[in-house]
């Protein structure tokens, strides 16, 4: 009996990844019918061998994270998993060219925050502009998101980007251009990544649905390949829910006057009270408008995919 990491699935063949090698496996048996929790990118199979390349999965290991999609529709919201496994969220920007978006970095948070995954920041082509870096530091500062500066180009910082992707599985999110297939191929020469070929797709307005894939590292890990995090969405996430997933408001929560306070324009909202002191205020419109975008009715959420 061996055991392997999903990378991939193509119908019912997965690709496995068994001691740095790479088997193709089906599903045994009754793991067939059970459908409800399906095998998935970054799962821990138990494998039967049966030649050098190919097997059977005989046993799903519980996993201890799940990227998942949350459905908004009739009924409960069903959470359809995307990855398995998952330790961190990379959201990558660059300093310029293209300019930094902090409402779609605010989204990849949030998105990070309700599937309770830990998230960091790379701020790439710093040798383009020396104040974005800093600038984007201390916007974050409050909500205790790291960040990492570096440059393709320069080059600076690729070792501390490397330390932090080594033996853990990263998802990347991030607009294209920023450089995220860039700083891989640094890191790792010759890694193929369709990140940024999807990215391309989705600008001539070809929604190409594929499934997430997971690239292993030679220093040991995996970087989650997914076409872009827009897949995942933020919508589906409880409008009332949205406030914890801005870690610094937590310390706020539960001191407004109204204990059903949306921090909207309620009298007394203690959140309000701390923008622009305990956090930037820009961070409270990220909020706004992250809020104002998934209290729509689940009927029009489904087209709501703007950023
Ligand atoms: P992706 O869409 O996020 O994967 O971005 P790419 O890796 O395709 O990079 C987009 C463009 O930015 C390419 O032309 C890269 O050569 C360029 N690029 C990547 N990193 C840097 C950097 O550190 N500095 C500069 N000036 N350009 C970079
Ligand atoms: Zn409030």
């Amino acid at each position: 009996m061996s055991s392997g990491v999903v990378l991939s699935r193509a119908g019912a063949a997965y690709r496995v990844h068994v001691d740095g090698r790479e088997v193709t496996a089906t599903l045994r048996g009754t793991l067939k019918h059970r459908d409800d929790d399906r095998v998935v990118v970054g799962d821990v199979v138990e494998l039967h061998l049966e030649t050098a390349e190919s097997g059977a999965i005989t046993g799903i290991r519980e996993r201890k994270s799940v990227l998942a999609r949350r459905a908004a529709g009739t009924g409960a919201a069903r959470a359809q998993p995307i990855a398995a496994n998952v330790d961190q969220v990379l959201v990558v920007t660059a300093a310029r060219d293209p300019e930094p978006a902090p409402r779609m970095i605010d989204r990849f948070f949030v998105i990070a925050e309700a599937n309770e995954l830990p998230a960091f920041l790379v701020v790439n082509k710093i040798e383009l502009d020396r104040e974005a870096g800093p600038a984007l530091a201390a916007r974050y500062a409050a909500a205790g998101y790291p960040v990492l500066l570096t440059s393709v180009k320069a080059p600076e910082g690729l070792e501390a980007l490397a330390a932090s992707l080594t033996g853990r599985e990263t998802v990347l999110a991030g607009q294209s251009g920023v450089g995220k297939s860039s700083l891989l191929n640094a890191l790792e020469p010759g890694l193929k990544l369709r990140i940024g070929a999807i990215s391309q797709k989705w600008r001539t307005g070809r929604h190409t649905t594929t499934a997430a894939e997971l690239v292993p590292l030679a220093a040991g890990g995996y970087v989650v390949d997914t076409p872009g995090m827009r897949e995942v969405g933020a919508w589906g996430i409880e409008p009332a829910d949205l406030d914890a997933c801005f870690p610094e408001f937590r310390p706020f929560l539960g001191t407004c006057r109204f204990d059903d306070c949306r921090h909207l324009n309620e009298p007394a909202c203690a959140v309000r009270a701390e923008a622009g002191r305990a956090f930037p205020a820009d961070r409270l419109v990220s909020y706004e408008r992250l809020y104002e975008e998934l209290n729509v009715p689940s009927w029009s959420s489904g087209r709501r995919r703007g950023s």
